[in-house]
């Protein structure tokens, strides 16, 4: 890691800067100033981030503005209003019946919404709900996301969720890298001018008055989102020998990161993400790219192949 991690840091130098965001759902998230209407744009960003970005960006802006239609108060107001009167989910069913994301239907998205608007009633907010789970002797966030899931799914039961809902909840303990999960939990556990860390210690919004005394989220515990471009770079890059990416090599990678970050590890996810979704890291040496590519002196595919020539 000494040796790549300077190369790292010049990536994110590069990438991790608001200019990106028009290539990311976490975009919508920074149209928003109230920080409920973050926290629920932030949910539903996070959990509709698999398929290729225009089309998520694409079901995002279809979902919110299917939410502005039935509320002009915005998200927050419409999510809240779920929980409080029976007729109000029978509405949401019916503004969402030709809603479709892929291996997701209109229903699911109102049983999550219910779920978020569960939360914000019983415990003040979805992030005090979390962060109850989470110990601040936790290395990681994997004890609090197995936890807030397990509670999601059995409500999601008594809301009579369809198959395809359960898609959207994905655990630890199931062994799945859980890519959107580790995704949200890193926006709100970093700030910087990408990341809003509405859950963080630098968080200073009415939000963190729900909060159990003293949690926050720390940058530290948060665990490497791993998706297909993440993945496949860590993997030139030997961040993990592993060839399936779940939890473990997810865990992995955040160890090997932390090696040279310790205090925030995750810090190289948006820069990572932006060479695959720019597609500026294909899946095959490219001397015209990665000789221009910061990862090239550690990297085993782009640099290998670049010593070899
Ligand atoms: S050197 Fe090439 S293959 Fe390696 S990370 Fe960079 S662009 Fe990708």
């Amino acid at each position: 890691m000494k040796k790549l991690g300077p190369f790292l840091d010049q990536l994110a130098l590069r990438y991790s800067d608001a200019h990106y965001l028009s290539s990311d759902p976490l975009e919508f998230v920074h149209r928003y100033q109230n920080p409920w209407d973050q926290e629920a744009v932030a949910l539903l960003a996070a959990v509709l981030a698999y398929g290729n970005v225009k089309q998520i960006r694409a079901s995002v802006a279809s979902a919110l503005s299917l939410i502005q239609q039935a509320e002009p108060m915005g998200p927050a107001v419409w999510v809240r209003g779920l929980a409080q009167s029976p007729g109000a989910r029978r509405r949401a069913e019916a503004l969402f019946s030709d809603y479709v994301h892929r291996f997701n239907v209109g229903a699911d998205l109102v049983v999550l919404f219910s779920l978020l608007s569960r939360s914000w009633q019983r415990h003040g907010s979805m992030g005090s709900h979390f962060l109850k789970g989470l110990a601040p002797e936790d290395a990681t966030i994997e004890r609090a996301l197995n936890g807030l899931i397990r509670d999601w799914k059995n409500e999601a039961s008594e809301l009579g969720a369809l198959d395809s809902f359960h898609y959207l909840l994905t655990a630890p303990e199931d062994g799945s890298c859980c890519k959107r999960w580790c995704m949200f939990l890193r926006w709100m556990g970093r700030k910087d001018g990408v990341d809003p860390g509405l859950w963080s210690a630098e968080a200073n919004s009415e939000l963190i008055r729900t909060f159990p005394a003293g949690r926050r989220l720390r940058a530290d515990q948060l665990v490497m989102p791993l998706d297909t471009h993440t993945g496949r770079i860590s993997q030139y890059l030997g961040l993990t020998e592993r060839k399936s990416l779940g939890w473990k090599a997810a865990i992995e990678i955040t160890e090997k990161l932390r090696q040279w970050e310790p205090r925030d590890p995750v810090r190289y996810d948006f820069a990572l993400a932006r060479l695959g979704i720019l597609d500026l890291c294909q899946k095959r040496y490219r001397v015209e790219i990665c000789s221009q590519c910061e990862l090239r002196p550690g990297c085993r595919f782009g640099g290998a192949k670049e010593r070899r020539a």
